[in-house]
């Protein structure tokens, strides 16, 4: 199935404002999630709309309330995301770091209460396009599905990391990933296609190497392995718990005591941004001008057999946007026969009078 960029935002839109969120928010949530697309990331997508919807219903993301600063210095801020939208929460994070570090030279923030913010990337890179080095973590809430480093059990969560940096007439560089082998919503894909993963991505409850993805989602729950694989996993783990302990340890929420004792999840990501102004440094000319003679330098590697082009951090994903925007967004059908049912559910114009097979996805639960 092909879309259009725009026709997939409207289409996301109309359900979220149908399932009873604002205007606006509905507007920043589809924006996140067909971007995603865009960019070829769709396990951060708009697959995640079964998702998201099934937690308004019980009341985890709670659309429209207000978030507010609850700790603040000139260069720190604590944002309390009230469990609204993590996109809702993580694009104020952006506002509130930029005006900081317009002012101060750096600044950073931490959010409580956030809900999945989708590719953590793309708050980076909105930084950097405001002209600023950027930072970011994610310390996902809930025990799993990283097993630390010799363990078996799951207590990390994917935690992704992410870098962006300005560059003068090209699009930042973007360094954005999970700290396991891959991102737990890409297995979500490979569910829903009916595909086994590759070897090394997962093993399932019982500590075995397994591909098939329903392994890991069935009880026992199996882990995804960290970022390094069998060889050098300690890396990922370790990484792991460096994102949490600067985005949910350092907003002081203990989510793992509450949940050892038997409570409820009420939110998903604690993010942490922070963003250097170049100016601070050399000025942002001389950074900007270094920045492309080492891009330069770094692209100049002679490609391995079988490669065309050496690619930086975030290109991948630029040239996947710019053919996406071209052409057309590659959508999975189930995907969007899932939408579709939805939509019908919901009686959205875009809906009425579209036919489904009857393939449309389930919500993959974890
Ligand atoms: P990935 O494995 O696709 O890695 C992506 C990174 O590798 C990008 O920076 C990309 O530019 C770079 N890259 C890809 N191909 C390249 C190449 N050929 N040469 C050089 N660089 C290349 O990403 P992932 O780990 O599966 O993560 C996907 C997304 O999931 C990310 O946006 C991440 O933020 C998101 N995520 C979110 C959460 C959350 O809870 N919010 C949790 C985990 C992951």
């Amino acid at each position: 199935m092909k879309i259009t960029f725009e026709k997939l935002k409207a289409c996301a839109a109309e359900i979220f404002v149908k399932a009873g969120v604002p205007e606006t928010e509905a507007q920043i949530v589809s924006e996140e999630l067909a971007t995603a697309n865009l960019m070829g990331v769709d396990s951060h997508g708009v697959l995640r709309i079964p998702q998201y919807l099934e937690e308004m219903k019980i009341g985890q993301i709670r659309p429209g309330v207000s978030m507010e600063i609850v700790r603040e210095t000139p260069v720190t801020a604590v944002l309390d995301c009230k469990q609204n939208f993590g996109q809702v929460g993580a694009r104020r994070m952006v506002e509130i770091v930029a005006e900081k570090t317009k002012t101060c030279g750096m600044a950073c923030a931490v959010s409580l209460n956030a809900n999945h913010i989708g590719r953590l990337g793309s708050y980076v890179e909105a930084l950097a396009e405001r002209g600023f080095i950027a930072f970011g973590t994610v310390g996902v809430y809930a025990a799993g599905p990283m097993a630390p480093w010799g363990a078996m059990e799951p207590k990390l969560g994917t935690n992704p990391i992410a870098w962006a940096v300005p560059r003068e007439g090209h699009k930042p560089l973007v360094m954005d990933c999970a700290t396991t082998v891959v991102a737990e919503g890409k297995l979500r894909a490979y569910v829903q296609n009916g595909k086994h993963v590759p070897e090394g991505w997962i093993k399932d409850g019982y500590g075995n190497d397994t591909t098939d993805p329903l392994d890991f989602y069935k009880e026992p729950h199996g882990t995804i392995m960290p970022m390094g694989g069998k060889i050098s996993g300690a890396k990922g783990s370790g990484l792991a718990i460096m994102a949490d302990m600067f985005s949910v340890v350092l907003a002081n929420d203990d989510y793992w005591s509450w949940e050892e004792n038997g409570g409820v999840r009420y939110a998903e990501n604690g993010v942490f941004l922070m963003a250097i102004d170049p100016e601070a440094f050399y000025g942002k000319d001389t950074y900007a001008k270094q920045c492309e003679i080492h891009a330069a330098f770094i692209k100049s590697a002679k490609p391995a057999e079988g490669v065309e082009e050496v690619l930086l951090p975030g290109e991948f994903e630029q040239k996947m946007a710019e053919k996406r925007l071209e052409d057309g967004i590659d959508l999975a059908d189930s995907t969007w026969e899932g939408l579709i049912g939805i939509a019908q559910g919901y009686q959205c114009e875009w809906s009425k009078g579209l036919t489904v097979s009857g393939t449309g996805n389930q919500f993959v639960a974890y």
